[in-house]
């Protein structure tokens, strides 16, 4: 993955949000992220340099470095992400979030910010732990949301959602759909 572009917010005090997908571990009611050690709280989350190395960055997301709040412009890539072996069992919650303060661009895939809040977290396509789901959105404050109602009510839009990751998911949902013994 190669650092394409680090960017200030464009006003001062006002931030503009950067809106990414990604997954979280559940431990208990609480979100965590995946590749760092790091609890989510409520609300504003503030990155840190968790890089093991002798001078963490100074400022985050650090230029080479991977250090800030990561989301991905895919669905699709957090989907397949969430079936890889070392995620699968762990079952990751998959959501969108909203990045800013300093963000790091990572050309087609997504990027780091210095602050970052949950925005929604959705079910699987494939079903799942509808209340574990519930029990976190009210922890955090944010919607509990079937994919496909989003998709059906727009709500993904309002989010922010490109309209190529709509698109994405309009996709797979049409494909779970056409699954054999599988209703939509
Ligand atoms: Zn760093």
């Amino acid at each position: 993955m190669e650092l394409l572009e680090t960017r200030p917010a464009p006003v001062a005090g006002v931030p503009a949000p950067v809106v990414g997908w990604r997954l979280w571990l559940v431990r208990g009611d609480r979100l965590c992220s995946w590749m760092a050690d790091a609890e989510w709280r409520p609300g504003m989350n503030e990155a840190s340099c968790l890089a093991d190395r002798p001078q963490p960055c100074r400022s985050v997301p650090g230029a080479g470095c991977w250090c800030g709040w990561w989301a991905l412009w895919s669905p699709s890539r957090c989907w397949v992400l969430a079936g890889r072996r070392h995620l699968l069992w762990r079952a990751p919650v998959m959501g969108l979030m909203a990045g800013w303060g300093v963000v790091a661009l990572h050309g087609g895939k997504g990027f780091r910010a210095e602050r970052a809040s949950v925005l929604a977290l959705f079910d699987s396509p494939l079903g799942g732990a509808r209340p574990q789901l519930e029990r976190l959105a009210n922890r955090y404050g944010v919607p509990a949301l079937s994919l496909r109602a989003a998709l059906e009510a727009g709500v993904l839009a309002e989010f922010g959602a490109s309209p190529g990751a709509i698109a994405e998911v309009r996709a797979v949902l049409a494909a779970v759909t056409d699954r054999p013994g599988r209703r939509g």
